[in-house]
């Protein structure tokens, strides 16, 4: 079973959190036990797992890319989004969380983020449930 999940993001950068999106899914599923697949068909934007507590993670990280990577730069891809392709790959396109009991196994801080990097719009976001 693979659900298309469809995130708009509000800005150019921004990790939006998708846990509950994600863990209804599951729910819905049936599925007991297994492994949940979260992945991003774009080359702009990632999933990456980090604290849901404090909001400021968030910011944080995004403010520190975009210091390392810069927007400006001497880029050769004409289309102006270089430092967002970098990142995406940076974070990578998909992320595995265990299921059991029906339910997402998240450490206690732990959040499923839509990374956006060239935002803001929808971006799709594949969950693909494997049970065993
Ligand atoms: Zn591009």
């Amino acid at each position: 079973m693979l659900t298309r999940l469809t995130i708009s993001t509000p800005r150019r950068e921004v990790l939006q959190e998708i846990t509950e999106a994600v863990a209804e899914v599951v729910r819905n599923s049936g599925v007991a036990s297994g492994v949940c697949y979260v992945i991003v068909p774009h080359t702009t934007a990632a999933v990456t797992l980090n604290e849901a507590a404090d909001p400021a993670v968030s910011t944080d990280t995004i403010n520190y890319l975009a210091e390392l990577i810069p927007r400006e730069g001497l880029w050769l891809h004409a289309e102006g989004n270089s430092d967002a392709h970098i990142k995406a790959s940076l974070y990578g396109h998909s992320a595995i969380v265990p299921i059991e009991d029906g339910e997402l196994v998240l450490g206690n801080w732990q959040g499923i983020y839509l990374a956006e990097f060239d935002g803001p719009r929808q971006r799709l976001v594949l969950v693909k449930i494997i049970a065993g």
